[in-house]
């Protein structure tokens, strides 16, 4: 079967490869989730692997199999496998565990492991690929009415990590109402943030580079959020206008914004930072002003990375949410779909260069009509009986 693939450390070496389908008994245990990929997202990772500054290819491999943002749906399940079938929707988790306490409890996106394993990224082949199979424990059912959005579940969940982090750091405080929040930067991430603030009911203000109106600036007014590009109103202004700020969620991948943002957290504010930022970057900071304003206003500052499971649940839930609240929103990031694995220049080039793009994305299949009713999962039903 067709994989799009890097070599590690190579550059622009993304190209098609050839696996052997996998099959449920790969996994031990009877826990095997065969998976039919219909659609998976691209991201600055990805980016960032086939321009060979990241990423390292499974054991026994020279290339690493790319894609960690996956949606698709279940084709056959091992004989222990009780809560999926086939024919479900599902989206699988990136890290896998290490050998650390965190990984030991199924919070793999806390280990103290130097190296981890990250489905796509680091070590084990991802998603850009037909079929895939994996462990149950790592697999979580979407339901068919959130199927054309799933795609982005996993870009969501770690948006739901920094923040539910946040609160679980809040409550140091015994009681904390946020009311204002802020998020750094307006691409996916940012988006993704201030719908999820939103839903939790804070006042929401977005600083972007970009001028308003465009799109992302569109998109943030649907939600209620205000939009303010740095270009016109720098975030130290912004913060005088409309904040301080109870919760930032930090998401530019342009690290001076952090001190900035440091001065405009309110007392016993929290600031959640996410930018993976690979470079080594020198900046300029007034360093006891922002150490005394954190000491005497109690303020904390924590970084971010992946997801476990139960990240990706509560991003269902907020989808679920979201398309009550917000209905069609969601569709509305799918901006560049590209169709087909071997429409990989078109992808990478998309995701280069297309200037205006949310989420580029590779349609690996197609999602088709109803799937309560359709013939792929009737045939995909007989076949698991046989
Ligand atoms: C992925 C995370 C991953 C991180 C670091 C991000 O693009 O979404 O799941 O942990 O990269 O590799
Ligand atoms: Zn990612």
């Amino acid at each position: 079967m067709k994989a799009l693939a890097v070599f590690p450390g190579k550059p622009n070496s993304l190209h098609l490869a050839d696996l052997d389908k996998p099959s449920v008994s790969d996994i031990p245990n009877g826990r095997g989730v065969l998976v039919r990929v219909l659609r998976v997202g691209v991201d600055g990772t990805d980016k960032e692997i086939n321009a060979a500054e990241y990423g390292a290819a499974p054991e026994g491999y020279d290339f690493l199999v790319i894609g960690h943002e996956g949606f698709g749906q279940v084709e056959a399940v091992g004989p222990a496998v009780t809560e999926l079938k086939p024919g479900d929707y599902v989206v699988a988790t990136v890290r896998r565990p290490g050998s650390s306490v965190y990984d030991a409890i199924g919070t793999s996106d806390m280990t103290t492991d130097d190296v981890y394993f990250e489905r796509g990224i680091n070590l084990r082949h991802g998603y850009l690929t037909e079929y895939y199979v994996d462990s149950a424990d790592f697999i979580v059912k979407i339901p068919n009415a959130l199927r054309n959005v799933a795609v982005l579940l996993e870009p969501l969940t770690v948006v739901e990590k920094g923040i539910t982090q946040a609160y679980e750091i809040q409550r140091r405080l015994r009681v904390w109402r946020p009311k204002r929040a802020a998020v750094m930067g307006a691409g996916t991430i940012g988006l993704l943030a201030a719908l999820v603030l939103r839903l939790r009911g804070l006042e929401v203000t977005v600083f972007g580079l970009q001028p308003a109106p465009y799109r992302n600036s569109d998109l943030l007014e649907q939600l209620g959020a205000r939009y303010v590009s740095t270009k016109t109103k720098w975030v130290e202004h912004g913060a005088l206008d409309y904040g301080p700020f109870d919760i930032i969620f930090e998401a530019t991948g342009f690290s001076p914004i952090v001190f900035d943002s440091m001065r405009a957290l309110a007392k016993n504010g929290v600031l959640v930072l996410s930018s993976v930022t690979g470079g080594d970057r020198r900046y300029e900071i007034p360093a006891d002003r922002i150490n005394l304003e954190f000491v005497l206003g109690n303020k904390v500052m924590v970084g971010t990375v992946n997801a476990n499971r139960e990240y990706f649940e509560r991003g269902v839930e907020d989808m679920a949410l979201a398309e009550a609240d917000f209905a069609g929103w969601l569709e509305q990031l799918l901006t560049h779909p590209v169709h087909g694995l071997e429409n990989f220049c078109e992808l990478i080039d998309t995701l280069t260069s297309a200037k205006d793009a949310i989420k580029v994305y590779c349609e690996v299949a197609p999602l088709g009509g109803d799937a309560r009713q359709g013939v792929a999962v009737g045939s995909l039903a007989s076949a698991a009986t046989r």
